[in-house]
C-alpha cells in the first residue's frame, strides 16, 4: 500500500515574513525577533495537499514549494 507525504519546502532567502503561512500554525512559526518563517514540520499528510498549495500560492515571495513523496 502506497503511503504518500508532502515535503514543504522553504526557501529562507526568498521568505519577506509576510506572515500568510502562518494560517498553518502547526507547519510555520516566525520565531520572535526573526524576520523569516521557520518549518515547524517538514512532512504532512497527503490528505493536506489542497491546503499545501493553498500555503505555495498564497505566499506573496513565492518561499513556499512542496513535492509529494511515495513511501512504500
Ligand atoms: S508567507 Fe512566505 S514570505 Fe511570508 S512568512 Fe511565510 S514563507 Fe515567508
Amino acid at each position: 500500500m502506497s503511503n504518500q507525504k508532502i515535503e514543504i519546502i522553504l526557501d529562507v532567502h526568498q521568505c519577506q515574513g509576510y506572515g500568510m503561512c502562518l494560517m498553518s500554525e502547526d507547519i510555520f512559526e516566525i520565531p520572535q525577533g526573526s524576520q523569516v518563517a521557520n518549518l515547524k514540520m517538514h512532512f504532512v499528510d497527503i490528505d493536506r495537499e489542497d491546503e499545501v498549495k493553498e500555503l505555495a500560492g498564497s505566499c506573496p515571495a513565492q518561499a513556499i514549494s512542496f513535492r509529494i513523496l511515495e513511501s512504500a
